[in-house]
């Protein structure tokens, strides 16, 4: 695990312990292909080490397939996806562009271009506006169709998307809050909007601000972190929350990990994060 997973992990555990709510940890391995084996094992062994403690069985993703085919069949049935051909490259070249990359042009929503099979399946979109109440990000708005479009639900590897798996895994496991960094933030209308399309509930979003590396890069996979050193838990976790401004007493960077959580859940303070970030 590295420092940013880290500390994102931090930030929702403590945001749900100090509510006296239930912590759920799920490994998101939608893609085995891409995986690195042992890495599972390894992020579990962290967060042991670090004293994280989650309600529940570890979840995961890739044993549920059937569950995300029949969320998209169920979809398709009431018209609301449709298959389609196109590559990267042919909505690159054919779409505006969008939030972040192209919009998808609609080439296959009212059919398969002749000759044309189809590689994924993607959501009609509607041309509606999501808007969100962020606990910590305020009002976020998102116009469906000009800012996303039509976006996939089942990928040309024959694996679910991550906003389909993502949907009916916080509604399977009973999720009422979701705690994550502002990455994320503009994948949420599109979360939301597949669950009121699936009938499903919209759980509360906090998202908090990025953490950024002392050289102001954003922590993450993309800058290839080191692993966290898992080998002095106490000052690791005690750097981890003066990443989340949270001031922890100097004392505390050698206390037991027990003291740290003590301490931690007890002060913990989200403004800090927030105002930080204005
Ligand atoms: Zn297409």
């Amino acid at each position: 695990m590295h420092f940013g997973s880290l500390v994102a992990a931090l930030a929702s555990c403590l945001d749900v312990r100090s509510r006296g709510g239930e912590w759920l940890l799920r490994i998101d391995d939608l893609d085995r292909g891409r995986e690195v084996a042992g890495a599972r094992e390894a992020i579990i062994e962290d967060l042991t080490v670090l004293g994280f403690q989650w309600n529940g069985a570890v979840q995961s993703q890739h044993e549920r397939g059937t569950r995300y085919r029949q969320a998209v069949n169920q979809l398709r049935e009431a018209k609301l996806a449709f298959p389609c051909a196109c590559t990267r490259k042919d909505i690159q070249e054919q779409g505006e562009p969008g939030e972040r990359a192209a919009v998808y042009p609609g080439t296959c929503r009212n059919g398969l271009p002749p000759g044309k099979a189809a590689r994924s399946i993607r959501l009609r979109v509607p041309d509606e506006t999501i808007r969100l109440e962020d606990e910590w990000a305020g009002r976020i708005c998102q116009d469906m169709a000009r800012e996303v479009g039509d976006f996939v639900l089942w990928r040309v590897e024959n694996i679910a998307s991550y906003h389909l798996a993502t949907v009916l895994d916080d509604a399977d496991a009973g999720i009422t809050r979701i705690v994550r960094g502002a990455d994320l933030l503009d994948s949420t209308p599109r979360q939301i909007l597949l669950q009121r399309l699936l009938g499903l509930p919209t759980p509360a979003y906090a998202h908090f601000p990025l953490v950024r590396a002392e050289d102001g890069r954003k922590l993450g996979k993309q800058t290839h972190a080191p692993r966290v050193d898992a080998g002095t838990p106490s000052k690791t976790l005690f750097k981890a929350l003066e990443f989340l401004r949270q001031t922890p007493p100097a004392a505390l960077s050698s206390a037991p990990i027990e003291d740290i959580w003590t301490w931690a859940i007890t002060h913990w303070r989200p403004q800090a994060l927030t105002t930080a970030a204005a």
